[in-house]
């Protein structure tokens, strides 16, 4: 793992200006750009530090800023793609003990940060960290430490995820960096990374994907109007089911189109019509609610092919996977979303975009299309 950025005198202050982002391992530096590109915009110039495959960027703003004032300012965090969660830095404890790493946590939260109570907190390792001892122990600390902050009154009694949450980065075992992160401008899953199971009878990991699509993009009110059964979805690029499998789930009526075959269980439910063709060619005689894509192929083909579907008013939403680039990935993001607008200012209706590169994505970022307002 690359080293952290030195610490400096800030480090022992309460409003640090430190902001950690979380990427994909190997994507910090689209996630840095991404970040510093928003915040100029806004006006408020800062610099990164990316730890090369750990998912892990450091932001420093050039002026201090109280916390509450920054993330009004910064967190749109739905607009970030390449950023998954962004925790805000209150101090560090380092060097950190090698025993009754607790008491050292609370000693310092006394002296820095006063009074404060957290909601729940989360503990992180950086995901691309090798180091599997830290993780395991990342795993078996969270429950004791919760109690002991329970007990010292540093945590609400019970979890409050409308409250801020005390967020702890363990780079490795000598450092932890202490941060929170505030209701309503974080991520839906701590770090941006869900523990999803995968069901048995899933045909293929891809399952999950579509799944942490509609939990992240979606919220509860939108996902109870949009994933309703008795809905109609066409999945191109179907084969050999994943993601029909998670519609299936939901109740919906799936038309499947992919040359490749269909796993035969999911065939068995009666939901789903299996239709050998080119998803880039064939159209629905009738609209559908949603056509999903997870067919890899160039992005700009994808989007452009989505783009005709709004147009000719095939679907009423959409999600879809856009393979990046080795290079200039946030580029080719960026142009693909100007072609998508282009083509649904030309479509009846209103829509929001909605992407993000979610845990389940390796190369490709999720995008969603939906009606805006339609919550
Ligand atoms: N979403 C699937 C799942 O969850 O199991 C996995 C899809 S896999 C990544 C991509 C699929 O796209 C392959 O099955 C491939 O046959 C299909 N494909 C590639 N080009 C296609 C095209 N032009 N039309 C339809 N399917 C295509």
């Amino acid at each position: 793992m690359a080293s952290l950025p030195a610490v400096s005198a800030k480090s022992s202050k309460l409003a640090a200006t430190g902001v950690w982002l979380f990427s994909r391992p190997g994507f910090e530096s689209e996630a840095g750009r991404e970040w510093l590109d928003q915040a100029r915009t806004l006006g408020i110039q800062g610099s990164v530090e990316l730890l090369a495959d750990t998912g892990l960027v450091c932001w420093e703003a050039s002026a201090r800023v109280p916390v509450e004032t920054r993330a009004e300012q910064y967190l749109p965090i739905d607009s970030l793609v390449f950023v998954r969660d962004v925790v805000f830095e209150l101090g560090r404890v380092e060097p950190l003990p090698k025993q009754d790493r607790v008491g050292a946590l609370i000693t310092a939260l006394d002296a820095r940060i006063p009074e404060r109570k957290w909601g729940e907190v989360a503990v992180h390792v950086p995901e691309g960290s090798p180091d599997a001892d830290l993780t395991a122990f990342a795993r078996k600390w969270t429950a004791p430490l919760a109690a002991a902050l329970r007990r010292h009154g540093r945590l609400k009694e019970k979890r409050d995820r409308g409250a801020r949450r005390l967020d702890l980065i363990l780079p490795d075992f000598e450092r932890l960096i202490v941060g929170e992160t505030l209701p309503g401008q974080r991520a839906a899953f701590p770090g941006g990374r869900p523990r999803l199971r995968l069901p048995g009878s899933a045909p293929s990991r891809s399952t999950l994907k579509l799944e942490e699509a509609f939990l992240t993009l979606l919220n509860d009110k939108e996902r109870g109007r949009w994933l309703t059964p008795g809905m109609t979805a066409v999945d191109l690029g179907a084969s050999p089911g994943g993601w029909t499998f998670h519609l299936v789930g939901r109740g919906m009526l799936v038309t499947a189109v992919d040359n490749g075959p269909m796993n035969a269980a999911l065939m068995n439910s009666g939901q789903v019509d299996h239709v050998r063709s080119d998803g880039f060619v064939w159209v629905p005689e009738r609209p559908c609610d949603w056509m999903v894509c997870d067919i890899v192929d160039k992005p700009r083909r994808t989007v452009d092919m989505v783009g005709r579907w709004f147009q000719h008013g095939y679907c009423r939403a959409s999600v879809f996977n856009l393979k990046l680039p080795m290079k200039k990935r946030l580029e080719e993001w960026r142009l693909c979303r100007q072609r998508l607008e282009e083509a649904l200012a030309g479509a009846a209706g209103s829509f929001d975009i909605r992407a993000k590169q979610l845990y389940h994505d390796r190369e490709e970022i999720t995008v969603m299309v939906l009606p805006r307002g339609a919550g």
